[in-house]
Formats: structure tokens, sequence, C-alpha cells
């Protein structure tokens, strides 16, 4: 297993780890890499790479489905944990000829729900 080390600079932030995923495929030619987000509060998710402004949208569209006050747990985190579970914390990237299966638009993102954070991701690259 492989760690991708990750700072993230705000509360809520999409950070691009297309390039560390790239990275591990090594001399694999078909195979998935596997990554686990092994935090409560943060999630992984494939998503749009083109227009920064979709970023925003997502975020804050996130927001409004789970809006921050009015919550128990007293971290004041709540909204974090719930939109971490809604996004999930898991995410298989597919190999083929050596690559990464993503569709021209994609990449692969971290999701920070409750930063600024030092996080992780664990990744496994599995050959077939
Ligand atoms: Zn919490």
């Amino acid at each position: 297993m492989t760690t991708i080390a990750i700072e993230t600079r705000a509360r809520q932030e999409l950070v691009d780890i297309t390039e560390q995923v790239r990275r591990l495929i090594g001399n694999v030619k078909t195979g998935v890499v596997w990554l686990h987000c092994p935090h409560t509060t943060a999630a992984l998710t494939i998503q749009e790479n083109s227009d920064p402004a979709l970023r925003v949208d997502y975020l804050e569209h996130l927001g409004k489905l789970v809006p921050q006050p009015g919550f128990r747990h007293d971290e004041g985190n709540a909204d974090a944990h719930i939109k971490s579970s809604l996004v999930g914390t898991t995410q298989p990237v597919l190999i083929e000829e050596g690559q990464l299966v993503l569709g021209t638009w994609q990449a692969v993102y971290f999701v920070e729900f409750d930063g600024p954070r030092r996080r992780q991701v664990m990744a496994r690259v599995t050959a077939s």
C-alpha cells in the first residue's frame, strides 16, 4: 500500500490528485488503482477538471444540501461528516494499456470538507 500526502488550504476544497495517482501505476498494464480516504470529514471523487467554477458550484450546492448549523455534534463539523458519506471515501480507477481510464474532462479529486488539514489517501495498485 502507498500513501499520497495532501495538505489542504481551505475548509472546503477539491484537490486534483490525478498526477499522484498516475505515478502509482508503475509497470502495470491492466488493473485497478484502489483509493481510500481514511478520514471522516473528507472524500474522494472523479469529477470535471475543466471549469474551475464547477468546483465552486459543487461545494456550494453540497452546502445547501447539508447546511452547517443545527447539529448536535460538538466539534462543529457534522456537515463535513455527512458530506463525506454522501460523496464516499473509496474510489477505484481502472488501468488499461498502462494508463488511468479517465474521460477527457475527468480528474481524480480529494474532497476536503473540514480543512485546512494534513490528509492522506491510501492507495493500492492491483494488476489483472
Ligand atoms: Zn466531528
